[in-house]
């Protein structure tokens, strides 16, 4: 599965951001079975309202939505790159998710210790990023001179490898992260450039953590946080730990009420996941019938064959064609046999890169 890890520094919520993640994910694990939660991962469900759209439409007796991961990641101070806190452990996590989820603390309290003494989230990202940059560097420089000799040598790999790596170092030697990078290099660069597997190649999203009162509209510091994003291209989800811990223990009714008590259209908890899946740039498409609608996630770009194959390995093998229907077309003309009558369903072949949205039947030969 897809993997957002969270990060920040101590004392920033991450805990009470992550635990209202799983309470969250436990509740749902009564109405989707293979839900599993390890202790620093939760799996939780990707909230998409289109589900119910197209279930009401066929009739489907259930709805299982598409998941992803998040994994507490502890244990980051000034100084883990040279091995202070959990350093190396903590660092190795990383290099294990496939984006960052990085919460900064925009909540004054004196009651609750900030490592650096202040409320200053543009200094604390950044003091965060250092670290992931001198890590950075440090295992690409180890990396960069044998690399060098082996291109020297003819070798095709290193030869393909090294203008990445040289790029990234340069990157990195200037104080800035490698993630500006990939939207300079071309595919084959790009996977090069993944394979290095640096920190700061991962896509990142801020998530202030705000007090309750905070929560509908941000702060100072949540603006100071989105200012920075933007310079990045980044985007930032403004949510209280708090309220999500609160919310994460009530039922549905309650919850509503709670939060439009708050000022709040949906927990912000969706916010985060759905934020975190277009992070990832995951897209969904569905299987719709009166059994179940079901949304099943690929990575955007992905071909038929390989989409059937999230569903079953038989599927891409035995892959015939893919019988599509846009979303759209199949909510405008109320299902299948009016989006066929009206000549919306396609049948794709396995060149077919399939779109957001689309509702598929596959063929296959078994
Ligand atoms: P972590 O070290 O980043 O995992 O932080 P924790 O989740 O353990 O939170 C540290 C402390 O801050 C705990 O006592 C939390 O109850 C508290 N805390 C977390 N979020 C908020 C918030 O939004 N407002 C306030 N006032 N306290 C918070």
């Amino acid at each position: 599965g897809f993997k957002c890890g969270i990060v920040g520094l101590p004392n920033v919520g991450k805990s009470t951001l992550f635990n209202a993640l799983t309470k969250t994910a436990a509740a749902q694990a009564a109405n989707y079975p293979f839900c599993t939660i390890e202790p620093n991962t939760g799996e939780v469900a990707v909230p998409d309202a289109r589900m119910d759209a197209l279930a009401a439409i066929a009739g489907s007796k259930e709805i299982i939505p598409t998941r992803i991961s998040f994994v507490d990641i502890a244990g980051l101070v000034r100084g883990a790159s040279k091995g202070e806190g959990l350093g190396n452990q903590f660092l190795a996590n990383i290099r294990e998710v496939d984006a960052v989820v990085h919460v900064l603390r925009c909540f004054e309290d004196d009651d609750i210790t900030h490592v650096e003494g202040r409320i200053n989230p543009v200094a604390d990202a950044e003091t965060i990023e250092t670290e992931l940059m001198l890590a950075d560097l440090e295992s690409l420089e180890r990396r960069v001179d044998q690399t060098r000799k082996r291109a020297t040598g003819k070798d095709k790999e290193s030869l393909a490898m090294l203008p990445v790596m040289e790029a990234s170092l340069a990157l990195l030697q200037d104080g800035k992260p490698v993630r500006g990078l990939n939207a300079t290099l071309d595919v084959e660069e790009q996977k090069i450039l993944k394979g290095l597997n640096l920190l700061t190649s991962k896509p990142v999203l801020y998530v202030c953590n705000v007090a309750e009162s905070d929560a509908a509209e941000g702060n100072a510091h949540t603006k100071a946080v989105a200012e920075m994003a933007a310079q990045q291209s980044a985007e930032t989800v403004i949510i209280s730990a708090a309220i999500e811990a609160e919310v994460a223990q009530l039922e549905a009714e309650e919850a509503e009420m709670f939060l439009s008590e708050m000022g709040l259209e949906e927990p912000g908890l969706d916010r985060l996941i759905r934020a975190g899946y277009k992070l990832l740039d995951l897209i969904t498409y569905f299987t719709v019938g009166p059994k179940e609608t079901r949304a099943w996630t690929i990575r955007r770009g992905t071909k038929a064959p390989q989409a059937a194959g999230v569903i079953h390995t038989d599927f891409e093998r035995g892959f015939i064609r893919a019988h599509t229907i846009a979303y759209d077309d199949f909510i405008a003309f109320k299902g299948e046999t009016g989006a066929k009558e009206a000549g919306k369903a396609r049948d794709e072949g396995k060149e077919y890169v399939v779109a957001d949205g689309d509702v598929i039947h596959f063929r296959f030969n078994t």
